[in-house]
């Protein structure tokens, strides 16, 4: 299908993991996310319909494309920026299970060769906007660098910050992103897109109270209500998004799973509703 095309029937959501946790700075267990949102996904105890009223357990309805498989022979960002591309090109939206936040530069990649006018809202505690962490300029704290500097998408809304420090408002002033700080948030924010989305949320911008399985838990955050309030606003096509920094090995009781889940049926319900 083109960019643009009108869709006749409701879209098939993809689902990708992308199991790569590399580049964090601080900790290791991203990579281990994917299966275990997908468990809390298809589990039998919990409803299959969005609370937007789309039932994602009709046939085709979600297309689980399985975890990325990840070897020493390749350069992961090809292996990522290829598989995105290759989902995207059906012009159908793409859900992708991270991972570190690391991750998000090559799936942009794939995405914006399909979305030739894109806003990404990006949901997170931390800029994600170093120029480089550690001398590694792919760390999980620069995704948004590289994607700036690569044109990957038009707008760049970040939300929920708590962490600024006088870097990043440089950064902020160099690309020109718009920025919500966690202090400014209020209940009925609503953002005003103009072109087609892409989410890219950070678990950990959520409060560790209701997620606490991340690798950096940054107090002081929105509950899980009001980011889900924020999805239910957005009114153009989601086209894709991304859930990372799921750390299981922090997590309580699978908790931080199961809200992870949640969000990929009110992300994929609200990808099938935009596209309508
Ligand atoms: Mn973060
Ligand atoms: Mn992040």
């Amino acid at each position: 299908m083109r960019v643009g095309q009108k869709r006749a029937t409701v879209p098939a959501i993809s689902i990708l993991g992308v199991p790569h946790d590399d580049n964090s700075s601080f900790l290791k267990g991203p990579a281990e996310a994917p299966p275990l949102i997908r468990a809390e996904l298809n589990s039998d105890a919990y409803s299959v319909w969005s609370e937007t009223g789309v039932d994602l357990g009709g046939p085709g309805q979600l297309v689980d494309h399985g975890d990325l498989q990840f070897d020493a022979a390749s350069d992961p960002w090809d292996l990522i920026e290829r598989n995105v591309d290759r989902i995207a090109a059906s012009g159908e939206p793409l859900i992708c299970l991270g991972g570190d936040h690391a991750v998000t530069h090559p799936i942009l990649r794939g995405v914006r060769r399909h979305q030739p006018n894109l806003t990404i809202l990006h949901i997170d505690a931390h800029p994600d906007i170093y120029h480089a962490y550690q001398d590694n300029p792919r760390s999980h704290t620069s995704p948004f660098a590289r994607i700036m500097e690569e044109k990957l998408c038009d707008r760049l809304i970040q939300v929920g910050l708590r962490t600024i420090n006088d870097h990043h408002r440089d950064q902020f002033r160099r690309f020109g992103v718009e920025v919500i700080e966690m202090r400014h948030w209020r209940d009925d924010l609503r953002l005003d897109f103009k072109t087609p989305v892409y989410v890219s949320l950070d678990i950990d911008g959520l409060d560790p109270g209701y997620a606490p399985g991340v690798s950096h838990r940054e107090p002081g955050g929105p509950s899980l209500r009001q980011v889900i309030n924020l999805l239910h606003s957005i009114d153009q096509p989601i086209v894709g998004a991304d859930i990372v920094e799921y750390n299981p090995r922090c997590d309580l009781a699978n908790m931080t799973a199961t809200v992870a889940a949640k969000l990929v049926k009110e992300i994929a319900g609200m990808m099938v509703q935009t596209a309508r």
